[in-house]
């Protein structure tokens, strides 16, 4: 048996299928309602040229020194619910990030979002990474310059992550297979 199996792990490996779950993440159908304190919202995505995107990744520079050294300045019991202690709030409120964290673009800038408090949030790595691979990154993996269409984003109007809000995934209750609705049709002999 043993000899047998050593045989088959050294075949070519074959490229793995995508699961129902994936293909579903693509279509931007998820059986949850919130990830990490963020709810899915549909936004149109649409993916500005080239150009305008690689000018708005480098006005970013400036508008994160600027939205940091607003945090600094009026969110600081934030920063603290966060974590950060003093060192890491002297450097937010000389608009640098603390290291492990990241100012996040709640609409991306590949999906046409701009350099506007109202679309960053401070937060932590992780849990950022999950916001692009889990939900994003599947739904506008092959879309193009001057492609648009619906997609999930997580989202929220917080400009820095609360910890407490953070549930990680929070599943539909809609699902049939959800708990509460087994236990009532348990209930009602169904
Ligand atoms: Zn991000």
């Amino acid at each position: 048996m043993k000899a047998d199996r050593f045989v088959h792990t050294k075949r070519k490996p074959q490229k793995p299928q995508k699961t129902a779950e994936q293909l579903d993440a693509r279509n931007g159908k998820f059986n949850f309602s919130e990830i990490h304190g963020f709810k899915l919202k549909e936004v149109e995505w649409t993916v500005p040229d080239k150009q305008t995107r690689k000018r708005r990744r480098s006005q970013f520079n400036s508008v994160r020194e600027e939205f940091l050294k607003e945090l600094g300045a009026n969110h600081e019991d934030e920063l603290r619910a966060m974590g950060l202690k003093d060192k890491a709030i002297d450097m937010i409120k000389k608009g640098h990030a603390p290291q492990g964290y990241n100012v996040h673009h709640k609409l991306p800038i590949h999906g046409g979002g701009q350099n506007v408090f109202s679309n960053l949030i401070l937060m932590p790595i992780p849990p950022h990474d999950d916001l692009h691979h889990i939900v994003m990154d599947p739904q506008v993996a092959q879309m193009q310059s001057g492609q648009s269409k619906k997609v999930m984003i997580p989202w929220t109007d917080d400009m820095v992550y609360h910890p407490e809000k953070d549930k990680g995934l929070v599943m539909n209750n809609a699902k049939p297979n959800n708990r509460a609705v087994m236990a009532k049709r348990m209930r009602d002999g169904r």
